[in-house]
């Protein structure tokens, strides 16, 4: 009886898990979301590669 609550609680868990990401794929941590692998400046667009702001001064998104 306490094994089958246990696998129960679990399949709930999933559930609700699979659930949320369904429904809110944006409130996932950072590392678990898809990133960029270089950041891109918000003003022109350029590739920003060991820096946070740009020449033209914008910043990193
Ligand atoms: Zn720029």
């Amino acid at each position: 009886m306490l094994v089958k609550t246990i696998i129960l609680f679990l399949a709930l868990m999933v559930l609700v898990a699979l659930i949320g990401r369904a429904l809110f794929p944006t409130a996932l941590p950072r590392v678990m979301q898809k990133r960029k692998a270089v950041p891109v400046c918000n003003k022109c667009g350029r590739h920003l590669i060991g820096t946070k702001s740009c020449d033209c001064g914008g910043k990193a998104r």
